[in-house]
């Protein structure tokens, strides 16, 4: 019986580039053609299960896809290899990927740091759910370093959460500077990086010891798609690498993601370092635009020099990203009437797709966290800049703004 070389176990080739560019890497990692017809772009294997040789035997070392399917082998080694992580694992959401995570390292008793200024979902998911199972979370502001070092070494936490740039204001904090607070005593820092994407920075190589993606957002592209992941570096967690608790984690609970899924993913992952580069640059003109005009109050876009993160961004970032958010001037009614009054720019919660949504985070995305100090300004409208002509997007705010 002929054994098919498929991702797990394929021969170094000869004269292999060891230090490939991202979007090479994006392109053909974990995509090798399919050994058995030629076929360029690895078929999806929509099964759930593998017929083995032998009752202690594997053909290709999958058994049943809970624990592993090759569509998904394919997506998860394209986005280890792409944030410099020693594996990675997908999941049917960001959500579950958090999940994922938080319940592999934590137990009751256990302590988070997190940022202020996280996803809504998180929150809710740190507040709401895991408040229930004994986890204790305590919020530290993003732009004060002195408050971290204090709650780490008030608390001791277990995990400290991390997302930058933040959202919806676009706080950069400096992730070596956090690597190195949280892992004084022994606790695990996780980088939310579902806003940069790898393109724009790899947490792994600051410092942090784990990454967690939205690959509904910039890495699938085309809001077309659910997805989320965990990448680990070489960080070892109660003596075990972390590969192995999180694989361990991902097998147990299951909240994987599908085969089509993970095509889905795979193929608009391939595309993120040309579209991230329209997506900066359609985001920066934008945020200078919105600066001139007199409706607006305040523009947050870690690209212009006078925000308060520029310098740290400009340091630990390739690019500023494509979300920008800004005041109103005339408050939350102002904000909501130009939130409902585009056309190109979509009204919709979610971003990093190919094309431009607009959002009034207060009531929408940060919905969970009203009333709470972690609520954003009701006068802030976020935008997603999508990949449009420029010229036309600019068409669309000018008309919002002046209704
Ligand atoms: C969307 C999002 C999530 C949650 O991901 P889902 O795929 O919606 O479950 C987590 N973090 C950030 C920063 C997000 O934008």
């Amino acid at each position: 019986m002929t054994t098919l070389d498929l991702h797990h176990n394929i021969p170094s080739k000869k004269n292999e580039n060891p230090t490939p560019g991202f979007r090479t890497r994006a392109i053909h990692a974990g995509q090798d053609p399919d050994p058995l017809t030629g076929a360029v772009i690895p078929p999806i294997y929509q099964t759930s299960t593998f017929v083995q040789p032998g009752v202690e035997t594997l053909r290709a070392g999958f058994e049943y896809s809970r624990g592993g399917n090759p569509t998904r082998t394919g997506l998860e080694e394209q986005l280890a290899k792409l944030e410099a992580g020693a594996a990675a694992f997908s999941f049917a959401s960001g959500m579950a990927a958090e999940d994922a995570l938080l319940r592999a390292v934590l137990k009751p008793g256990a302590t988070v740091v997190s940022t202020a200024e996280t996803y809504g979902g998180t929150h809710r998911l740190l507040t709401q759910l895991y408040a229930r199972w004994g986890v204790n979370t305590v919020f530290v502001s993003p732009s004060e370093q002195d408050k971290l070092a204090q709650a780490v070494e008030t608390y001791r936490p277990d995990v400290v959460w991390l997302e930058t740039p933040s959202n919806p204001l676009l706080t950069v904090v400096d992730i070596s500077a956090w690597a190195e607070a949280t892992h004084q005593y022994g606790g695990l820092l996780v980088v939310d990086n579902t806003f940069a994407s790898p393109a724009l920075q790899q947490p792994i190589t600051l410092g942090a010891d784990l990454v967690i993606h939205s690959t509904t957002k910039y890495i699938g592209g085309h809001s077309d798609v659910l997805g989320g992941a965990i990448v680990v570096g070489e960080t070892s967690w109660e003596d075990k690498p972390l590969a192995e608790v999180i694989g361990f984690q991902q097998f147990a609970a299951g909240a994987v993601a599908g085969p089509q899924d993970c095509f889905l993913t795979s193929r608009g992952l391939k595309t993120l370092g040309v579209r991230m580069q329209q997506h900066c640059e359609n985001a920066r003109i934008i945020a200078e635009w919105l600066q001139d005009r007199s409706e607006v109050d305040q523009v947050f876009y870690p690209g212009l020099s006078f925000h308060p993160s520029y310098d740290i961004a400009r340091r630990q970032m390739s690019d500023f990203g494509g979300i920008v958010s800004f005041r109103l001037n005339g408050g939350e009614a102002k904000a909501r009437q130009v939130a409902e009054s585009t056309e190109t720019f979509l009204l919709s919660v979610s971003l990093g797709g190919v094309e431009s949504l607009i959002s009034h985070p207060a009531t929408m995305t940060h919905g969970s966290t009203k009333g709470s100090e972690q609520a954003p300004p009701a006068d802030v409208v976020r935008l997603s800049v999508g990949i449009e002509n420029i010229e036309d997007l600019l068409i669309d705010l000018e008309r919002a703004l002046r209704s």
